[in-house]
Formats: C-alpha cells, sequence, structure tokens
C-alpha cells in the first residue's frame, strides 16, 4: 500500500464514505419517489377513465331518449387533450361521436407525442395504447357504447414531466451538496485529528535525538489523542529525569571516590618522600579510606543487582517477625554501645518474599535507625496487618530528617543534611535499594520525619 499523510487518508476515507452514502440515498430515494410518482400517475389515469365514462352516460335525455352531441363533443375534445381518445356509439353501434374522426389529425399527434416521449423517457417501456370498452347505461338500462383509448399502464403529460425533472434536480443537488459537506467535514476533522499526531510524533523525534525538554502543549476534545500526549509529555519528563539521574550519578560517584583517593594518595605520597613515616596509625586511616571506597563499590553493585530488571526474587513464604527480630540481633553490639531501647511488637502472616532481599531492607532500615539515633534513644519495629498486605514500621526518636528533604531520600545517593552524613559513613544509597527491593515484591516505602523529632518508615508489603 502507498505511504501517504493520516490526514489525506482520513479525508480520501471520509470522501469515499460520503459519496457512497449520499449515492446510495440519492439513487435508491430516486428510484422509490419515481415508482411511487408512477403508481400514483397510473392509478389517477384509471381514474380519468371511469370519470370521462361517467359524464359520458350522464349526456343520455332518458325524456327524449337522445344524446346531447354537443356536450359528447365537449367531453370527447376535453379528454382528446388530456391524452384520451373518446369513441361513443348508440344501441345500434352507430357513431355518435368519435376523436379520430372529429380530429384526426390532433388525435395522431397526440398518439404521437405520448409515445415518443413515453419511448425517449423510458426506451424499456413495454407499454403502448390499449382501450377500455364500456357499456353506458342510464336507470340499469343499457344506452350505448364508449371506449377509451390511452398510453398504458401510465403516461406523463408535460406536468409531470417537469414535476419528475424538478424532483431529480432537487435530489441531484441535495446529494451533491451533502457530499461537498461531508467532505469539507471530513477534511476538518482529518486536520483536528492529524495535527496533533503531527506534532505527538515531532516531539517523539526531538525526544529519540535526546532533547527532553520538548513538551506537547496543544489541547483537544479527543480523549486518545490528549491521552497520547499526555503520556508523551509524561515520557519525556521521565526520560529527562533519567537523564539527570545518569549524570547526577557519575558526578556523585566521581565525588565519592575523589576524597578517599585523594586522601590515600597524598598520603602514601608523603610516606614516599619520607616527609611522613609510615606509622601504624597513619597505614591504618589509609586502610580506612580503601573500605571506604570499597563499601561505596559494594554498595553500587548492590544497587545495581536490584535496580537491574532481571532481578529475580526467589520467593517464600517469609515470616517477617522472625526474620526481623534476627536481623535486629546484628546489631545488638552498636545498640548496647549506644544504650539505645530496642521493642518489636504485633504479629503478620507470612508472606510470599525473597527472604535475603527483604531482610537487607531491613538491614538498611535498622542501620539507618540506630546511626541516626543519639545515645540513650529508642527504636521501635511495629508488624501488622492489613486487607490485602502486610505494614512494617521501623520508627526512632533520632535526629529526624529535615521536611523538605523528605521527599528526596529514596534517591540514589541522597543525604540530608550533607555534613552529618560524611561522619557517619553514608552513601546515600541503603534507602535506594530499599525501594528497589520493596517496589520489586509489588509494595510500598514511605517516611515520615521531623527534624529532631525522629522518623517513621513504613513499608507495605503484598500478602
Ligand atoms: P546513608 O547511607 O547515607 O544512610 P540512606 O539512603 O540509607 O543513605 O539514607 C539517605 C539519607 O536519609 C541519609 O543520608 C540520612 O540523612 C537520611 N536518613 C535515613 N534514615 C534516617 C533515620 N532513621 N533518621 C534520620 N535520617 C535518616
Amino acid at each position: 500500500m502507498t505511504q501517504c499523510s493520516l490526514r489525506t487518508r482520513l479525508s480520501l476515507n471520509i470522501a469515499l464514505v460520503a459519496l457512497l452514502t449520499v449515492a446510495l440515498i440519492s439513487v435508491s430515494s430516486n428510484i422509490f419517489i419515481n415508482r411511487q410518482f408512477e403508481d400514483y400517475i397510473a392509478k389517477q389515469q384509471r381514474q380519468r377513465v371511469e370519470e370521462i365514462l361517467s359524464h359520458l352516460n350522464q349526456q343520455y335525455d332518458a325524456a327524449t331518449e337522445s344524446w346531447r352531441l354537443d356536450f359528447l363533443h365537449a367531453i370527447g375534445m376535453h379528454a382528446l387533450y388530456d391524452g384520451y381518445i373518446v369513441k361513443v356509439y348508440d344501441l345500434q353501434g352507430e357513431t355518435l361521436w368519435d376523436a379520430e374522426i372529429c380530429d384526426m389529425s390532433a388525435c395522431t399527434r397526440m398518439i404521437d407525442d405520448i409515445s415518443r416521449q413515453m419511448q425517449g423517457r423510458y426506451p424499456d417501456i413495454t407499454g403502448g395504447f390499449t382501450t377500455k370498452d364500456s357499456n353506458l347505461t342510464s336507470n340499469g338500462k343499457k344506452i350505448g357504447e364508449a371506449s377509451v383509448a390511452y398510453f398504458s399502464p401510465y403516461f406523463f403529460d408535460e406536468n409531470d414531466f417537469h414535476f419528475l425533472k424538478a424532483l431529480n434536480t432537487v435530489l441531484l443537488g441535495s446529494g451533491v451538496f451533502s457530499l461537498l459537506l461531508a467532505v469539507v467535514a471530513g477534511c476538518f476533522l482529518a486536520r483536528h485529528m492529524s495535527n496533533p499526531i503531527r506534532k505527538t510524533a515531532q516531539v517523539a523525534k526531538q525526544m529519540s535525538g535526546g532533547d527532553y525538554i520538548v513538551r506537547i502543549e496543544e489541547k483537544t476534545s479527543i480523549e486518545e489523542l490528549d491521552e497520547l500526549m499526555r503520556s508523551v509529555n509524561h515520557l519525556a519528563r521521565s526520560l529527562g529525569e533519567q537523564e539527570n539521574l545518569r549524570k547526577q550519578l557519575t558526578a556523585d560517584v566521581a565525588h565519592e571516590l575523589r576524597t578517599p583517593l585523594t586522601t590515600v594518595g597524598t598520603h602514601i605520597e608523603a610516606m614516599m618522600e619520607g616527609v611522613w613515616q609510615p606509622t601504624r596509625e597513619r597505614l591504618s586511616s589509609c586502610h580506612e579510606e580503601i573500605a571506604r571506597i570499597g563499601k561505596l563499590v559494594r554498595d553500587l553493585e548492590n544497587l545495581a543487582k536490584v535496580e537491574s530488571d532481571n532481578l529475580k526474587l526467589d520467593k517464600t513464604p517469609v515470616d517477617l517477625l522472625e526474620l526481623a527480630e534476627k536481623t535486629l540481633r546484628n546489631f545488638d553490639a552498636e545498640v548496647a554501645a549506644k544504650g539505645l531501647r530496642l521493642m518489636i511488637e504485633g504479629s503478620c502472616p507470612d508472606i510470599p518474599a525473597d527472604r535475603g532481599r527483604i531482610q537487607q531492607v531491613l538491614i538498611n532500615l535498622f542501620s539507618n535507625a540506630v546511626k541516626y539515633t543519639p545515645s540513650g534513644g529508642a527504636i521501635r519495629v511495629v508488624l501488622s496487618e492489613m486487607d490485602d498486605s502486610v505494614l512494617l514500621v521501623v520508627e526512632d526518636d533520632g535526629i529526624g530528617i529535615p521536611q523538605e528533604e523528605l521527599p528526596f531520600i529514596f534517591e540514589r545517593f541522597y543525604r540530608a543534611d550533607k555534613s552529618r552524613n560524611r561522619t557517619s559513613g553514608g552513601s546515600g544509597i541503603g534507602l535506594a535499594v530499599v525501594r528497589s527491593i520493596v517496589t520489586a515484591h509489588g509494595g510500598k516505602v514511605s517516611a515520615e520525619s521531623r527534624l529532631g523529632d525522629g522518623s517513621r518508615f513504613h513499608v507495605e508489603l503484598p500478602k
């Protein structure tokens, strides 16, 4: 199939459908009206013959038993001009009046005219002049005979032809007018539809070239097109965000690596040049920095794994309470060192989950709670069951998170209040991992916090 624009294709299709519809309606209504008209005329003509015969009957004077010949003549001539050839005979069969005898040339002309006109208009017509014979009676007594010849099954006079012509012209005119109207409306509709699609295609093209700032501003009255444009705008926005995140990630990784690398580099350089003695303390400081790089790389690897599209979850029934208690035990040393109070309460049914990954979620949440809660603080873990899910809440009364930073804490490398984190050793990846794992399980994670008042993390996992 040859390719053409949506607008042309739509316009052509609409025009074609309009043409077919209009043609069908015009032809069928033309046929129907013509047929009705022919039936009507044929009926009229049969009635007219009856009327002529009845008029003829009335011209007999029963008292004198004679015919009013001048009236017969008037009726006959009048009928002749209407296309009927009348002949009247008395009881003896004598001709009282005969159109052909009276005016032969008028009769021939009339027969010729009607035959020619009818043959001209209906070449296939099988009609011709037929004669209707009838007895004339007065008071139930036969008084004579009459015959009326006319073009059967029907014939049209001048007025009828005019009427039919006008009717056909009106039908044709309204057909052409409707067609034009349909084509104009079709073109308008096609334009209305193709413009936003064209614009959307243009924006998609710009996006494929790396421009994610473009947006489609148009609005249409077509729901699906609006939806399409909204989706493309959304796509542009998320691609832009992804692009920014990617750039941000590279910058963040570089930034994270630079500090420890510089420290290690300058330390070793100083020791190599003999400025510093390679004391145990200095070497262990270098070792710490290298360990930091190692942790960062591990965190990144971990994140890459859980964020990869083909993260495979090995789901088994998991008892969240048992897992939480077991995981919390890993923090016993830090908890004891800081004198933190730990509480774990509530219960919930087993959930289908990847035990290892869910434990990673718990580790990240608990380690944050321990890390960001000062000595003497409290950490509460609460489990509960909801309609289709279970809810795990990890609550602490630690330093909290500034309100304006809350929306970003699940982003990679995001660290609230940067200064406090460098010392705490966080790289801002833990919560990104939490979100990825929870989302992969079909769950949701959110946080509430107030600076200085502690934080509360909600993890909802489907049952
Ligand atoms: P990090 O390794 O820096 O802790 P996370 O992704 O786990 O990275 O957390 C992101 C940031 O959210 C942290 O830098 C910290 O500022 C904040 N945060 C997370 N958990 C808590 C908490 N329980 N209390 C206070 N701040 C928190």
